[in-house]
């Protein structure tokens, strides 16, 4: 693809160097060295390493929250869900742009921001879990109803009443073996954890 050399900026265009973000007055940026074909190259390449390095952050979201599922699992499910597009819509706003000549430093900020979100919830919620030193509670409740989800995360909750107050049901993940042997009206005992950081969280569900 042929490209005219950028040497001057007509209103709207590109003034920073795309690999270091640098003012930059030639084609070639005296900050770093690079010619705004190699930085718009250098800026991609660290688009992917960070996108790919947020996506692992949130398999192991999904890891931490399988193995220490807090009882709000679902509503911070949906929170994940939100921040993960949002991020990668980020990412490809920042590259089209890029690739457009327009101003993405502060897009670009506010992106690699969002890139540890994913590993640092991650985290809170395995210290949530591991370092939780408490005795489990035993709660009782009754099934009202059950939920399950397959595809790529399947995902299954036993609907039970509540034992929090201000709270009518509580959806407890549950595996598949626990999750059909439960019918609606059965009684159910929860095994909860306070856990270290206030998010309560799962530990198992037996029949009593
Ligand atoms: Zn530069």
């Amino acid at each position: 693809m042929p490209r005219e050399p950028a040497l001057e900026h007509p209103p709207g265009e590109m003034t920073r160097c795309l690999n270091c973000g640098a003012e930059r007055g030639a084609d070639v940026c005296e900050s770093c060295g690079l010619n705004s074909t190699a930085a718009e190259f250098a800026l991609r390449r660290r688009l992917l390493n960070r996108t790919a390095f947020f996506v692992l952050g949130a398999l192991a979201f999904v890891a931490a929250s399988n193995r220490y599922p807090p009882l709000e699992l679902d509503g911070i499910l949906i929170f994940i869900g939100v921040l993960f597009f949002l991020t990668l819509g980020l990412a490809i706003l920042v590259e089209r742009r890029a690739l457009r000549h327009l101003e993405v430093e502060a897009l670009k900020r506010v992106y690699y921001g969002l890139i540890p979100l994913p590993w640092l919830l991650a985290g809170l919620l395995l210290a949530n879990g591991v370092f939780d030193r408490e005795a489990p509670q035993i709660e009782e409740a009754r099934v009202v109803g059950k939920f399950s989800m397959g595809g790529a995360l399947p995902s299954r909750r036993l609907i039970v009443t509540s034992w929090r107050e201000g709270h009518r049901v509580e959806r407890v993940r549950v595996d598949r073996v626990n999750f059909d042997s439960f019918s609606r009206g059965d009684v159910v005992e929860v095994k909860v954890e306070g856990g270290l950081v206030g998010i309560p969280w799962v530990v198992d569900a037996f029949h009593r």
